[in-house]
Formats: C-alpha cells, sequence, structure tokens
C-alpha cells in the first residue's frame, strides 16, 4: 500500500471528531512531503532536534507535534512554532514552555502525560500528580501554556481488554479533570492510540490518534 492509501484508510475509520497525527519520526523529508500531498497537515516527533531539522523543509501549514519526552533545555530550540506538546511529563517543563512561549510572545498548548501502561517507565504523571497539578497554584504564573487536554500510551501486549481497561481509566480521568475551571486549562483534546490499538482508542473516546508505522511502514 502506499503512504497515501495508508492514509485513506486511517481516515476512513475515524470518527469526525478524532484528527490523526501522522507520526513521522526517523522518515525521511521526502516521506513526509508524500503524506503532505496525501492531504496530512499533522506531524508527530519524539525528538526536538527531527522536528526542527525538517520543519523549514516543509510547508508552512504543517501542525508539529512533540510527542516524545522533553528535556527543559531543548524547548527554546520549537517554542516559536510548535503546535502541540502531548507529552508534559513535570512541572519544571511546563514553566520552561511559559518561559519560551513568553519569549515568542505566544501561547503554546499542551497535554500532560499521563502514565497508564502497566509496564515500568520513567515518564508520565500518576492521576494525583495530574489533579494536584491543576487544582495547584503553580499554573497562576503560567499564562503562556494552555493546559487542553491528556496523552497516555497503553501497555504494549496482545491482550485487547488491557488496553482497553487503560484507555477507559485515561478517558474517565479526562472527563474529571475536565471539569476544572482556569484561564489556562481548557480540555478539548485526548490523546491515545497508536498503529497498533488507534481503533480501541477511538472507541474510548479518543480525539486525536499519532500512528506511524500504519502509515509509513515499520522503523529499523
Ligand atoms: C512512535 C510513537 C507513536 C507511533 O507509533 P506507531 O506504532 O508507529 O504507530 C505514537 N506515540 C508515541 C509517543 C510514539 O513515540
Amino acid at each position: 500500500m502506499t503512504i497515501a492509501a495508508n492514509i485513506q484508510s486511517i481516515e476512513d475509520q475515524l470518527p469526525a471528531h478524532t484528527k490523526l497525527i501522522a507520526v513521522t519520526k526517523t522518515k525521511p523529508v521526502a516521506l513526509l512531503q508524500e503524506a503532505y500531498d496525501a492531504g496530512c497537515r499533522r506531524f508527530g516527533e519524539n525528538k526536538v532536534q527531527e522536528m526542527t531539522e525538517k520543519q523549514p523543509l516543509l510547508p508552512a501549514d504543517i501542525e508539529w507535534h512533540l510527542i516524545g519526552h522533553l528535556q527543559t533545555n531543548k524547548v527554546k530550540y520549537m517554542a516559536s512554532f510548535v503546535s502541540l506538546i502531548h507529552s508534559v511529563d513535570s512541572l519544571k517543563v511546563l514553566q520552561e514552555i511559559n518561559k519560551q512561549a513568553a519569549r515568542h510572545q505566544r501561547v503554546i498548548d499542551c497535554l500532560l502525560q499521563i502514565h497508564i501502561a502497566q509496564e515500568e517507565t520513567k515518564f508520565g504523571f500518576d492521576e494525583t500528580e495530574a489533579e494536584a497539578l491543576l487544582n495547584g497554584p503553580e499554573l497562576d504564573q503560567l499564562p503562556n501554556v494552555r493546559i487542553v487536554g491528556l496523552m497516555g500510551m497503553a501497555t504494549n501486549t496482545d491482550d485487547e481488554t488491557q488496553i482497553r481497561r487503560e484507555f477507559r481509566s485515561l478517558k474517565q480521568l479526562y472527563d474529571r479533570l475536565g471539569n476544572i475551571q482556569r484561564p489556562n486549562v481548557a480540555f478539548t483534546e485526548l490523546s491515545m492510540g497508536m498503529s497498533s490499538d488507534y481503533l480501541i482508542a477511538i472507541e474510548e473516546g479518543s480525539t486525536m490518534v499519532r500512528v506511524g508505522s500504519a502509515i509509513f511502514g515499520t522503523r529499523n
């Protein structure tokens, strides 16, 4: 299948409220251009350096999404153009995003990454930490960030019941925390689902699926 055909078949399965983020990490710009020509306007990269190298080589109307772990010292390189940061996993990085966004006189949209998988990973808030941040006083000092929702990755398993359970609990958290009323909190996006599990994620209420290999083929 071609990239265009892959994109089309995924798009055909998405409900109207769910957006496709084409995950382009490790792929050369020629393939990103191919996806662009097929209609894709939202690209996700997991490394800041790779994203900042590709961005000037491609059309300006692309939305760039950072989906991988973010180090504070890298925020400045993408602060002028990044569209949405899916992977905010600490107050410290959020403070740095705010600082760099202010330098560019803009507000950067962010998602809090929630640790929902059974696997041990270093990254992501647990539910209590996310709730504390969204209710805490620190956000008042961060007018140049807006938290627009949550992101999560399910366990890498063939057990669909487990994947569904994890997505469902993230959706419940999203619905609960989405009631919080603050100037820089406005939940509209729930980023969940990748190539292997996006159909389950859609059924559980995802508004953004991050799909790489199902569009571009496997990565080496
Ligand atoms: C690589 C990656 C994806 C896409 O994975 P595929 O299995 O290729 O669809 C989605 N989300 C994150 C955070 C990733 O790092």
